[in-house]
């Protein structure tokens, strides 16, 4: 009701009770009859009654599956806060705790059961539910990116951009305002006599008088998107013209993803996928890479995925920080901690590093014979490629990933075993007791 009127509302509550329900052989249940109200509150709190029974005021409530709350400037931001809760059990329910019974469950299969058992309750309701407001969306999309993080076993800190590129899995804002706009297609073919598609109509006349609702608040959120997309009133007149719209979000998705990629200095080795002007969709972008499935044991899998992400004790990494014994080294001055002749990035310590223990330099030598029978143009020793790109190649290259694992891992672990060699300057001296 627009305006407030406490005996105006009993009186039809009254006749909904006394009247309608009875001749339509149905009644109500007082426990499950509840007050919210919306907007700004009367001056004083309004006393409605079912049969002499009090009728109760409640902030938040579930009905057919969506949490409304009316104290929070966003309805649906209890819904978010719910489904986010729910999406972190099922994770656990359906993942480690199964892990903890079964030992190590390959990538792949997580990312299955992630699709099947939390992904329902990250998109609960989005076609509804649109993301106008930020921190409620976030809840949302922190469930999403613990849940990949698991799965990959990075930190919190990883980079968030190939949690997606590496698993299959579309980034949520993403994703909800692709259902979302699927959800308009359905609507624009029904008749105005169905009810949705009345309130279909309804809702693209207060876009048009510039009024909040649904469609003006797909055509927000799609504003709000990393890379945004503008909507135009040609656009949700035909299925087609909304089809179109779901290309340009996808289009987004991709620029965003590739943006992300191409400026952050710790996803080097997910660069150089695609040549210059390629026409690329969201599936080439975003899919489950090979070192996830082709590397059968668990530490060699995990060793790779750590590269990757850039979360592992090469100088490169480990130095882009301070710590209470260290300021940041700059870039160049992060040494190999064996041969100190070169930085300790990802291909000098795999590839070309000739002081590190004999062991590694063995492994290295075995995939060395390996690659030569495979792919001549993959012999580092030989070829004018860029370390980092035979790094990239490697990692594509399902027939070699399994002896690169095993060498990866191996490094990783010897490096790990050594100090990392800080230069002189880049102490934090020791603070003395007093
Ligand atoms: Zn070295």
């Amino acid at each position: 009701m627009e305006e407030w009127d406490e005996n105006a509302m009993q009186e039809k509550m009254t006749y909904m009770d006394g009247d309608w329900c009875p001749k339509n052989f149905l009644e109500m249940s007082v426990p499950k009859t509840k007050l919210m109200l919306f907007g700004p509150l009367p001056r004083s709190v309004p006393h409605l009654t079912i049969r002499g029974q009090p009728i109760g005021l409640v902030d938040s409530f579930k009905y057919v599956g969506m949490y409304f709350q009316s104290t929070h400037r966003y309805i649906f931001a209890e819904h978010c806060k719910q489904k986010a809760k729910e999406a972190i059990k099922a994770l656990f329910m359906s993942i480690v705790t199964v892990e903890s019974s079964t030992g190590d469950l390959p990538p792949k299969e997580m990312l299955r059961v992630f699709m099947a058992r939390v992904d329902p309750h990250l998109i609960h309701g989005c076609e509804v539910a649109i993301d106008v407001d930020a921190p409620s969306f976030k809840v949302l999309e922190n469930a999403q990116l613990l849940g990949l993080r698991r799965i990959l076993g990075v930190s919190a800190h990883s980079v968030k951009a190939p949690l997606y590129t590496e698993t299959g899995i579309i980034p949520l804002a993403y994703r909800r305002i692709i259902l979302a706009l699927r959800y308009l297609i359905y609507l624009l073919g029904l008749p105005p006599v169905r009810l949705a598609g009345a309130a279909l109509r309804d809702s693209i006349a207060l876009l048009r008088s510039e009024k909040p609702g649904w469609m003006s608040d797909i055509k927000l959120r799609l504003q709000q998107l990393p890379v945004p997309v503008s909507l135009q009133w040609s656009d949700i007149e035909t299925v087609e013209g909304v089809g179109a719209v779901v290309k340009r979000v996808e289009e987004s998705c991709v620029e965003w993803l590739r943006n992300e990629i191409d400026s952050n200095d710790r996803a080097l080795l997910l660069r150089g996928r695609f040549r210059a002007g390629q026409d690329i969709t969201l599936h080439d972008i975003v899919k489950v890479r090979p070192y996830l499935t082709d590397i059968a044991i668990p530490s060699h899998r995990r060793a790779v995925i750590r590269l990757v992400f850039s979360e592992h004790c090469l100088a490169i990494e480990q130095l882009r920080r301070k710590d209470r014994r260290r300021l940041v080294v700059p870039r160049d001055l992060r040494l190999c901690r064996f041969c100190r002749a070169a930085v300790e990035d990802e291909p000098h310590a795999l590839l070309y590093c000739t002081a590190c223990p004999q062991p590694l330099r063995d492994r290295r030598q075995a995939l060395l014979r390996l690659v030569t029978n495979v792919d001549r143009k993959l012999d580092w020793t030989s070829t004018d490629l860029d370390g980092y790109d035979i790094l990239r190649r490697l990692l594509r290259s399902r027939v070699l990933l399994p002896k690169f694992g095993e060498l990866v891992y191996n490094v990783l672990k010897v490096f790990n075993e050594f100090e990392v060699y800080i230069p002189d300057g880049y102490y934090v001296p020791d603070t003395v007791m007093t």
